[in-house]
């Protein structure tokens, strides 16, 4: 019998290792998040009044913490569709495809993740 190597589980969104996150919870799709990125998902809707009408209506305040919250989440995303592109690639999925997906030309994939 052959013994796998385990596998990290990671968050999908800051990559921190399950050894690193002090939770992860598992998504349907394979996905994994972290306590401390569900803390950046809690801070943006906390910051965002449901329902939602205009941004004209958050007090500074607000909006300020809006914009922090939304920066980490735009960085955690980032990771996430480079580490998506990633194995991808290592499965030799060509760029015309990855452009495809992503409504894209191959050349303007590439130049975005390569
Ligand atoms: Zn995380």
């Amino acid at each position: 019998m052959r013994v796998l190597p385990k596998r990290k589980l990671r968050c999908s969104f800051c990559k921190k290792s399950e050894t690193e996150a002090a939770r992860l919870i598992a998504g349907a799709a394979g996905g994994y998040i972290c306590d401390d990125c569900v803390g950046v998902c809690n801070k943006i809707l906390d910051a965002t009044p449901s329902p939602f009408k205009s941004w004209d209506e958050l007090s500074e305040a607000q909006l300020l913490s809006a914009i922090k919250a939304s920066e980490a989440s735009v960085g955690a995303l980032h990771s996430l569709i480079h580490a998506q592109v990633a194995a991808l690639r290592k499965r030799d999925v060509s760029w015309a495809e990855i452009g495809k997906a992503l409504g894209v030309s191959r050349q303007a994939a590439w130049e975005r993740f390569s």
